[in-house]
């Protein structure tokens, strides 16, 4: 008998987002499941990296994150977050946001203790929950309903005495919700009365459609203390291979925390490329609305393509996905026809149920990822085309 690998690993399996990028590679497949884009960054970004690696920036830089990166990041922070930190003290560079989450988690969460995520959610909260010792309880976004709201006394009533920490994600993976002010001054004012943790998942914070504007909880009165933003440079700069991300707080306890569970993951995130994310985090405002149009170009792209394909699409008004309803097209379920679409019209989505704890509440959708060139999205058009007959 062969030793066996740990029950804690066998509580959560495999990425179904990175499952179907395997599938799409088997077959053929365009790759609109796993959200990240086929073209580069900006130029000056590749630049940047190359002249850190020429000028020594070889070795660890500082666990907590390169000085140069920290400043920029409360730089950017100020003027577009709203929230004023000390790099010295309140910034932890990660491996990402994945990282940042898990570390957050690990440096904030007692086991036993109780995690709030709205429902539908990102795939990877499941396992840091997992892995921190924390039950996830979970509280639906209304996707039939315009703008996917959720309903403050099912809200409310998630909160009870176990409650440690809520993560929200504004813009939202996968349904495209901004979190409006009202909704986060609602959900500060349960943070406050029962003394919770916001975590703030904030990756898409510059993919905005529709004149929507980003709102960090942090920089609501009462919760910069109350708060960690997670966030990285992955989406806004289209970088995601570069695993740069940082956990901000200015709960020193907390952010102490996160140090020290950073520390020993990982030491610290890949240093000649944390120069050239500060670089990044200097770029001018206009990149940002530039970027912002670039996506709504796409999205709008993408919702015309599906529509004639057939599916009924959640409107995003933010973030690089589409849920989208297939019913109309297929009786199968969202694992069996995402499989088929994959197989037979050489298009790979993420099953609707991945980013559900019950899976019959996802039957009926599968996500789309659009950061993709536009010729890319116009072979999907073909692609997709033939579904409707
Ligand atoms: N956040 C991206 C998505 O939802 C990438 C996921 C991943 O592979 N880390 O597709």
């Amino acid at each position: 008998m062969l030793p066996r690998a740990a029950e804690r690993v066998g509580l959560f399996t495999e990425s179904v987002i990175r499952e179907m990028t395997r599938l799409a590679s088997l077959y053929g497949a365009i790759n609109l499941a796993q959200g990240f884009p086929n073209f580069d960054p900006p130029r000056v970004l590749i630049e940047a990296a190359v002249e850190a690696l020429r000028s020594g920036y070889n070795q660890y830089s500082i666990t907590w994150g390169a000085p140069n990166l920290r400043r920029a990041l409360a730089e950017k922070l100020s003027w577009y977050n709203g929230v004023e930190v000390d790099p010295e003290k309140h910034i932890t560079v990660t491996c990402g946001a994945t990282e940042a989450m898990m570390a957050t988690l690990l440096s904030v969460v007692n086991p036993g203790d109780e995690v709030i995520v709205f429902e539908p959610f990102y795939e990877n909260y499941g396992p840091d929950a997992l892995l921190s010792g924390a039950t996830l309880r979970h509280v639906p976004l209304h996707l039939e309903e315009p703008e996917c709201p959720f309903d403050p006394d099912e809200l409310r009533a998630a909160f009870n005495k176990r409650t440690r920490a809520i993560i929200i994600n504004t813009p939202h993976n996968p349904s495209g919700k901004v979190f409006s002010r009202e909704e986060l001054e609602f959900i500060a004012s349960l943070c406050q009365e029962h003394n919770v943790i916001a975590i703030t998942d904030e990756v898409y914070e510059h993919i905005l459609y529709n004149g929507r504007k980003h709102v960090s909880l942090a920089s609501l009165p009462g919760m910069a203390e109350r708060t960690v933003i997670v966030n990285s440079v992955s989406k806004t700069y289209s970088v995601t291979g570069w695993r740069v991300g940082w956990a901000v707080t200015r709960n020193e306890g907390i952010a102490d925390g996160i140090r020290r569970a950073h520390d020993f993951l990982t030491v610290g995130a890949p240093a000649p490329l944390q120069e050239a994310a500060a670089m990044a985090l200097r770029m001018p405002r206009s990149y940002y609305d530039e970027l912002a149009r670039m996506y709504q170009r796409k999205r709008d792209l993408m919702l015309e393509i599906l529509q004639r394909a057939g599916f009924r699409s959640i409107l995003p008004y933010g973030a690089y996905y589409i849920m989208a309803d297939f019913t109309e097209i297929s009786s199968e379920d969202d694992v069996a026809f995402s499989h088929f679409l994959t197989k037979e019209y050489g298009v790979a989505t993420v099953p609707g149920s991945s980013f559900y704890r019950d899976p019959s509440m996802g039957r009926r959708y599968v996500r789309f990822a659009f950061p993709k060139k536009e010729e890319t999205l116009e072979e999907v058009r073909q692609r997709l085309d033939r579904l409707a007959g």
